[in-house]
């Protein structure tokens, strides 16, 4: 995915693009790969229950939880 996010403006700097133009297109790119990243995250669910692991009871946190607070399970290995 950074291949991806950085060399298609290396790409179109090569063939002489504006800096605006190599910006337009830089942070949509950055946008959709923060956003697959971060859907990506949510997948991540204990796979014992099914438990999303960045859920602690109503709000949501960005590191995942080392045990299944449903369950229980030790979810340090899946998330290796
Ligand atoms: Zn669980």
């Amino acid at each position: 995915m950074p291949a991806i996010v950085w060399g298609v403006p290396l790409a179109l700097s090569a063939f002489g693009l504006s800096p605006k133009i190599m910006f337009a297109v830089i942070v949509p790119l950055g946008l959709a790969w923060v956003l697959i990243g971060g859907l990506g995250s949510l997948m991540i669910a204990c796979p014992r229950c099914g438990k999303s692991l960045f859920m602690r009871g109503f709000i949501s946190v960005p590191w995942p939880a080392k045990r299944c607070s449903r369950c229980g399970a030790d979810l340090t290995d899946c998330l290796r």
